[in-house]
């Protein structure tokens, strides 16, 4: 198979119906039409075999996390999807495993309405890199920099599985087959937070998705808007298979897990309802969960107000221990 066939076999559509898209795959550049009022949100993500996922990782989940990833960093904008250029490095064109790859992508691009545009194929060590493109109008985008002390801080769904999964394929952790199930769908199959993160414009302040950690994740929000924090670790919305574990468990999966794939988000305390009215609009649980304060630095305490302090932070590629 030449690299054209590949491409032509497994990741060209027929036309896009979306005005926004003067040109898709084929040409030198994709053409994409400006949006009247907006700005375009772009993002990239990588995900490299061995590093991000396990050898062997089953391709169509793959394909589906890989978009799924991107399209977070888009919700946590407050950004619409458009469009997304996919660079893939594969070992070897294998066919069942574009298939099913392609199955996974294409099948959350078409849901959350992101056309897949261009690219670029290699052979190399499996890498999968998408750079995404949405809108947001520039007064409405949900910056890192934009919590004010006073705001109450919020997060979507439940936090922590994802990382208990991994836990158990590293056998860390002991899961029966059923939990071990539903909380691997949070690791493989994450939900990005779309409907929500639109929902919150013009009510929500700062926002950020939770990939690497709420503590590590909230810090980010933190240094760029020049503020402290005071969290409830109590309050922490915990995933159903995190619920049955250990608490000390729960506590270093909640706070320095990863991969959730939620969002954390700050609003001010008069916006309480409207926060809890775009949750209910976007069908995305919500929980508030600490407050933002003038006092650089996190600061985490438990229901009874006891000081607790995190052992182990963020994933981070580059740190050494
Ligand atoms: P060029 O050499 O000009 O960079 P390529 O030969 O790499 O172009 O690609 C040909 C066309 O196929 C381009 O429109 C490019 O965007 C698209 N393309 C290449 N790889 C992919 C891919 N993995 N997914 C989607 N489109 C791709
Ligand atoms: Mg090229």
């Amino acid at each position: 198979m030449s690299e054209f066939d590949l491409i032509r076999q497994y990741f060209t559509r027929p036309p896009d119906a979306n005005a926004r898209i003067g040109l898709g795959i084929g040409d030198d550049c994709a053409l994409l039409r400006a949006a009247a009022g907006c700005d375009l949100a772009i993002s990239t993500d990588m995900l490299v075999e061995g590093r991000h996922f396990f050898a062997g990782a089953e391709p169509e989940a793959l394909g589906h996390k890989c978009l799924a990833i991107n399209l977070s960093d888009l919700a946590a904008m407050g950004a619409a999807p458009v469009a997304f250029t996919l660079a893939l490095a594969l070992p070897a064109a294998e066919p069942d495993w574009l298939a099913a790859f392609s199955r996974g992508l294409l099948a959350l691009a078409d849901a959350s309405g992101c056309a897949l545009i261009g690219g670029d194929t290699t052979r190399g060590p499996l890498t999968i890199s998408i750079t995404v493109f949405g809108d947001v109008p520039p007064t409405l985008a949900l910056r890192r920099d934009a919590a004010r002390p006073g705001d109450e801080i919020w997060v979507s769904g439940t936090l922590g599985d994802a990382r208990l999964a991994l836990g158990a394929c590293l056998n860390e952790t002991t899961l029966d087959a059923g939990q071990f199930n539903d909380a691997s769908t949070r690791l493989h199959r994450p939900t990005p937070r779309l409907a929500l993160g639109m929902a919150l414009r013009g009510i929500a302040r700062a926002a950020i998705d939770i990939s690497d950690g709420f503590a590590g994740d909230l810090e980010h929000i933190l240094e760029r808007s020049g503020c402290g924090a005071s969290v409830d670790v109590d309050a922490l919305p915990l995933g159903p298979v995190l619920r049955s574990q250990a608490r000390a468990l729960q506590r270093s999966c909640t706070l320095a897990g990863g991969d959730d794939y939620e969002l954390c988000f700050t609003a001010a305390p008069d916006r309480h309802d409207a926060v809890l009215a775009a949750a209910h609009a976007s069908a995305t649980p919500v929980a508030c969960v600490g407050i933002i304060d003038a006092l650089p630095g996190l600061r985490l305490h438990d229901a009874t107000r006891q000081p607790y302090f995190l052992t182990q932070h963020s994933f981070d590629h580059f740190k050494t221990p």
